[in-house]
């Protein structure tokens, strides 16, 4: 699933195309995944003039200048992707914007993605839902949020969007190594010095993700179709039973809050 890093990456480039710029047409090629539905949706927004590509946790923001918004969680195998005029729809595609000079589909080949158009004030209380920004907040504060409840496995706390928004699978798993932490430890077994070094950890990799544009593994692309270069550098994710790259020993992949989970049992105590 595209988590924080691909999502900013997707909103840098969309953002550089799409500010200022006009929806001029909405075609809507298979509903279900909308509100409001169907044609109410292109409808709704047709017209509405971009003031800025925005982001927030995992989701996709359309601003418009008149205070409503579209916003599009791509889910798991969400992709927008910006395509010439003479773009001949695939099968998996379920919508097809014209906005200013620029065409833009929406695909999703497992169809769990959303895109609603809402008020400001829908848009307001969606985004309350979230916690913290990881890469908006001093070090010192995002290690404070993983001081309780103490029984919650440090794993679960790092996927809960409640908690910190934007991280999944892929980054909760590396940082959890870059920070030596086992992804089972429960928050109360860590130290002041465990919950700083996770935080950095958290931020680093967040950062160091967004520089290479994001990690393909799956199904990601970026808005101009191409893939993220952190695969390159994972160093746990979807290694199991490869050396670990610090120790040599081989990756264990198990399940922790309901996620297949990857670990160095060495490394990480
Ligand atoms: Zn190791």
């Amino acid at each position: 699933m595209p988590e924080l890093p691909e999502v900013e990456t997707i909103r840098r480039q969309l953002n550089a195309k799409l500010k200022n710029q006009t929806i001029k047409s909405v075609r809507i090629l298979k509903t279900g995944r909308e509100t409001p539905h169907g044609q109410a949706f292109a409808k709704a927004v047709t017209g509405k003039k971009i003031k800025m590509i925005d982001r927030r946790a995992k989701l996709l923001i359309w601003r418009f200048t008149d205070g409503s918004s579209v916003t599009i969680h791509l889910k798991l195998t969400g992709r927008v992707i910006l395509v010439d005029k003479k773009y001949q729809p695939g099968k998996h595609d379920r919508m097809v914007f014209e906005i200013g000079p620029y065409h833009l589909v929406w695909s999703d080949m497992r169809q769990f993605g959303t895109i609603n158009f809402l008020s400001s004030e829908a848009l307001k209380k969606k985004l309350s839902e979230y916690g913290p920004e990881p890469l908006e907040i001093k070090s010192e504060q995002l290690a404070a949020l993983f001081k309780s409840p103490k029984t919650r496995n440090v794993k679960s706390a790092l996927l809960n969007q409640e908690v910190l928004a934007g991280v999944g699978n892929i980054y909760a798993d590396e940082a959890l190594f870059r920070s030596k932490i086992r992804p089972t430890r429960k928050l109360g077994s860590l130290t002041a010095d465990d919950r700083l070094k996770l935080a950095k950890a958290v931020q680093e990799v967040l950062k160091q993700a967004i520089e290479l544009k994001g990690t393909s593994s799956q199904d990601y692309l970026d808005a101009y179709g191409q893939e993220g270069k952190f695969e390159k550098v994972l160093r746990v994710y979807q290694r199991k039973g490869l050396p670990c790259k610090v120790c040599g020993t081989p990756i264990v992949r198990t399940v922790v809050a309901q996620r297949g989970t990857h670990y160095c049992p060495n490394c990480q105590k």
